[in-house]
């Protein structure tokens, strides 16, 4: 029985798990969670799994968590309340829950940098769906986890499918994980993407790209702001970056692919020419369900892949031009240090601000691109903790600026 302490339990990566959780009850049990706002959901996550202990980011409401679960009628309220605790300290006090054996780590953007550190300084295994902890903090988690021996199991549909394929090679054993070295015998990562809501329209068209448009994902069902991600080609971006602090590829060895049907997750070019895949439906569970398993595989009885059914797997080259946030990333990834960090944060805000209908979809990456520009002179190469924190907060405030000024 594998106790899980999950980050994020009411976003879609947080509901998944715990759909694994209901799933296998002799593997799994729940007894650690943390939320942002959404109480509702989260007082019936309480009823359902009965954690030791629950951490709200939005520490003001935790009056009202209470009492909502002291309203409860008392058949329906868990035999033993939870410890309720919140805000930054409560988060990593939920990271770092001593009974918990994995973290699943489901908050969306670099909020979840410091509950994943304080994990990872208690030396739990991490299941890591929060990307942009590690493309904004690369260079401060990868030497904490040689420090505490942690693992970082990577949950992101495209890693794990790297993962997955290195398992069966002689250097399984340094592909786990984050070594921040090249990984012995893997030539060429190629990351494959769906396109993203956006894969067919031209550039005149995603002028007028809206809300709706952007956070209507072709193959995935996912949170607004990674739909977002995808829609941008970001994401794509974004993942490049997490597969070279991962697997320790410099960048010219790391290649996207486009791939409308999401059938291949990701291939791998070993040191002998062959190239391995892992393929499956489009369906987060696989992977966050390989981390919570590895290094065992669960039987499933989810649906079964069948090619006659797909009928045909078709690739592209992705489009630069109309979608320069990949080149944005891949030219923060090569400057390194500070750089990725404010990438990061430039994006989430811009994302956020989009959200809100303050600026357009078109302006997003010109939005990074001041930002990372204006960075250049100032860029840290070797940054610690504060460096990023404080360099995230700058590209925000740079964004709004923008915003501010009437420049998009
Ligand atoms: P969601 O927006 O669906 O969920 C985000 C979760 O984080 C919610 O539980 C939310 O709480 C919580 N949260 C939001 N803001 C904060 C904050 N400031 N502090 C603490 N917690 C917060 O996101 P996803 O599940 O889609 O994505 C989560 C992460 O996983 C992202 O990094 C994403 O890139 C990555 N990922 C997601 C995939 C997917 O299929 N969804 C696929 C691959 C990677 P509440 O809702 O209660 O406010």
């Amino acid at each position: 029985m594998k106790a899980i302490s999950l980050l994020g339990s009411t976003g879609s990566i947080g509901t998944q798990t715990l759909e694994i959780v209901d799933e296998f009850p002799s593997q799994f049990k729940v007894v650690a969670l943390t939320a942002g706002k959404n109480l509702p959901l989260l007082v019936k996550q309480i009823q359902k799994h009965n954690p030791e202990i629950v951490a709200l980011a939005d520490e003001s409401l935790l009056p009202e968590l209470e009492e909502r679960l002291n309203n409860l009628d008392i058949e329906q309220r868990p035999k033993i309340l939870p410890q309720l605790t919140g805000g930054s300290d409560g988060l990593n006090t939920v990271a770092s829950w001593k009974s918990a054996d994995l973290v699943v780590t489901g908050i969306v953007g670099c909020a979840g940098l410091l509950p994943t550190l304080a994990a990872i300084r208690s030396g739990k295994d991490l299941a890591l769906a929060n990307k942009e902890t590690l493309i904004a903090a690369g260079p401060v988690v990868l030497p904490e986890l040689k420090i505490s021996g942690s693992r970082l199991l990577p949950a992101d549909s495209e890693h794990s499918a790297i993962f997955q394929c290195l398992q069966g090679t002689p250097w399984a054993e340094n592909a786990r994980l984050s070594t921040g070295v090249p990984t012995p015998g893997l030539r060429r990562i190629q990351l494959t993407a769906s396109g993203g809501a956006f894969r067919d329209w031209s550039t005149e068209e995603l002028k007028k790209a809206t809300i709706k448009d952007a956070i209507s994902h072709p193959n995935w069902s996912m949170g607004r702001k990674i739909t977002v991600d995808s829609a941008t080609l970001m994401n794509k971006g974004l993942e490049v970056i997490e597969a070279h602090y991962l697997f320790g590829l410099d960048y010219d060895h790391i290649e996207i692919v486009i791939h409308p049907q999401s059938i291949i997750h990701s291939m791998v070019e070993l040191a002998d020419s062959s190239v391995l895949a892992q393929l499956g439906w489009p369906d987060m569970k696989l992977p966050i369900l390989y981390c919570m398993s590895w290094p065992n595989r669960l039987e499933t009885p989810w649906r079964r892949l069948n090619l006659t059914e797909v009928k045909q797997l078709t690739f592209s080259s992705p489009d630069i031009a109309k979608y320069p946030c990949m080149e944005l990333a891949y030219s923060a990834g090569q400057s390194g240090g500070t750089m990725p960090a404010v990438l990061n944060a430039a994006n989430e805000e811009a994302v956020a601000q989009f959200l809100n209908e303050k600026i357009h979809f078109l302006d997003i990456p010109k939005m990074i691109e001041i930002a990372c520009e204006r960075h250049k002179k100032d860029l840290n190469s070797n940054p610690i903790l504060d460096d990023i924190i404080s360099v995230d907060k700058w590209a925000r405030t740079i964004v709004c600026e923008q915003i501010y000024k009437g420049t998009c």
